[in-house]
C-alpha cells in the first residue's frame, strides 16, 4: 500500500452528474434548471458582445504575454473598484488583487484570516455561516484552517428569512470572528436582507467587532449594480477591516476564464500593508499568479466608455429577463409569490427530494436535490409548464 490507498472517497458534484442526465434525456420539452449559469430565452449561455469586443481588441493589442505579479492586472482591481465601492477607495486603507475567480478570493480572503488568527493566538478563530449558503463556502473555510460556526439564515419550508435568530448569533459572536455575508442574490434562497436589516447588521458588526467577508458574486443581477452592492456598503463603512470576495464571472459572463479580487480593507494603513504582504504571499503559493485573460477582459470594457455602457446594457437585459420569470412565477401560483421579492438566479423551493426526483423523472425539470431552481433556466413560455409540474408533484 501507498499513503494513497489511505484517501477517503469523496462525493461527486451532484451538479455533473444532473447536466450528464440531462444531456442524455430525449424528452424535446425538458428544462434545465440546474447548473448555475446565466440563459437568454433561447437557453443559451453566450459570450457578452462587450466581452467579445474587448477580445478582438485584446487580441490585436497585447503585445506580451509575460507575467504580471501575485496581484494580477492592478488596473482591472482598480477599475472595479468604483462599481464594487461606488468610490476609489484611499489606497492606503485598501489592498486589492485579482484572484482566480470568487472561489480564489474567498480561500485567500480565507487564509488571510487564518494567518492573522493564528498570530495574534487565536487559532480555530469562527467564521459565522448563516445556512443554508454556498455549499463550498464551509470546506473553503475549514480547508483554510477556520472553525465554521453557522446560524440558520432562511426557512425553507416557510420562504423567509430567520432574521432574529441571525441577528441572536451575530450578537453572541465575539470579536474578530469573521462574519460571511452575500452581498446580493443570496445563493442558494435568493433573498436578501432589506436595508433596515443591512443596517440593524452593520450596526452589529460596528459594536462587536467583527469582520465581514461580503461575498460578492452576482453584482447587477438582482436590482441593478448600485442597488445590488447598497446594503455591502453599509457594512464595509461600520468595520475599520473588511473583506470582499468579489466575482466577474457571472455578471461579465466569464465563468471558466475564472475572474475575480479579494478586496481587503485595513482600518490604519500599517495594518493594510501588512495584510497587503501577507496576501501578497498567499497568493504566490497558491497560484503564483492568477490567470490573465479574464481579468484582462474586464479592465479593457471598463477602461473604455463605449464597451462599459454596452456591458451594462447586456447586464441590464439579463436582469430584466430573470426579474420577469419572478413575476411571472410569483404571479402564476400563490405557492411560487415569495419568488416575486427574491432576486438573482436562484430560489430554493419548498420540495422534497422526493419531489425534485418526480419532477426529472415524470416532468423532466432537471433541478438540485435541495430544491434550488436555477430560474434563469426559465423562458415566458416555459413558466407555465414549470408551474404544471410543480402542481403535479405536490
Ligand atoms: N460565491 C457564491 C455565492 C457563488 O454562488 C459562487 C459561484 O457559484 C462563487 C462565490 C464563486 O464564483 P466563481 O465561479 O467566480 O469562483
Amino acid at each position: 500500500p501507498t499513503p494513497f490507498d489511505a484517501l477517503t472517497p469523496q462525493p461527486a458534484d451532484v451538479l455533473l452528474s444532473l447536466i450528464a442526465l440531462y444531456r442524455d434525456d430525449p424528452r424535446p420539452k425538458k428544462l434545465d434548471l440546474g447548473v448555475g449559469v446565466y440563459r437568454d430565452d433561447t437557453g443559451a449561455t453566450p459570450v457578452m458582445r462587450a466581452v467579445k469586443a474587448a477580445e478582438g481588441r485584446l487580441l490585436e493589442t497585447q503585445g506580451s504575454k509575460s507575467y504580471l505579479g501575485p496581484e494580477g492586472d492592478i488596473r482591472y482591481t482598480e477599475l472595479l473598484q468604483p462599481i464594487v465601492f461606488g468610490k476609489t477607495m484611499p489606497a492606503d486603507t485598501m489592498v486589492g488583487v485579482q484572484t482566480p475567480g470568487g472561489t480564489g478570493a474567498l480561500r485567500l480572503a480565507a487564509e488571510l484570516v487564518n494567518a492573522a488568527q493564528k498570530n495574534a493566538k487565536r487559532p480555530g478563530a469562527k467564521v459565522w455561516l448563516g445556512t443554508p449558503t454556498w455549499p463550498n463556502h464551509a470546506p473553503i473555510m475549514t480547508s483554510a484552517g477556520l472553525t465554521v460556526a453557522t446560524y440558520r439564515y432562511y426557512d425553507q419550508a416557510t420562504q423567509t428569512i430567520l432574521f432574529d435568530e441571525m441577528m441572536s448569533a451575530l450578537k453572541g459572536a465575539d470579536a474578530g470572528d469573521v462574519v460571511l455575508l452575500h452581498g446580493c442574490c443570496h445563493n442558494p434562497v435568493g433573498a436578501d436582507l432589506d436595508q433596515a436589516q443591512w443596517r440593524a447588521v452593520a450596526e452589529v458588526v460596528a459594536e462587536r467587532g467583527l469582520i465581514p467577508l461580503i461575498d460578492l458574486a452576482y453584482q447587477g443581477l438582482g436590482d441593478g449594480l448600485e442597488e445590488d452592492a447598497a446594503g455591502a456598503r453599509l457594512v464595509l463603512d461600520a468595520a475599520p477591516d473588511a473583506l470582499v470576495a468579489y466575482s466577474c464571472d457571472k455578471n461579465f459572463g466569464l465563468y471558466r476564464e475564472r475572474v475575480g479580487a479579494l478586496y481587503a480593507k485595513g482600518g490604519t494603513p500599517a495594518r493594510t500593508a501588512l495584510m497587503r504582504s501577507n496576501i501578497l504571499l498567499l497568493a504566490r503559493v497558491n497560484w503564483s499568479m492568477p490567470p490573465d485573460h479574464g481579468g484582462a477582459l474586464v479592465r479593457v470594457i471598463l477602461d473604455d466608455a463605449g464597451l462599459t455602457a454596452e456591458w451594462r446594457a447586456e447586464l441590464d437585459a439579463m436582469r430584466t429577463r430573470i426579474n420577469q420569470v419572478r413575476q411571472a412565477l410569483a404571479a402564476g401560483d400563490a405557492w411560487l409569490a415569495p419568488l416575486g421579492c427574491q432576486r438573482g438566479m436562484f430560489s430554493l423551493l419548498p420540495l422534497s427530494p422526493e419531489q425534485v426526483g418526480l419532477l426529472r423523472r415524470d416532468h423532466a425539470v432537471y433541478m438540485v436535490g435541495n430544491g434550488r431552481a436555477n430560474l434563469a433556466g426559465l423562458t415566458l413560455a416555459t413558466v407555465p409548464q414549470f408551474i404544471d409540474a410543480l402542481r403535479a408533484v405536490r
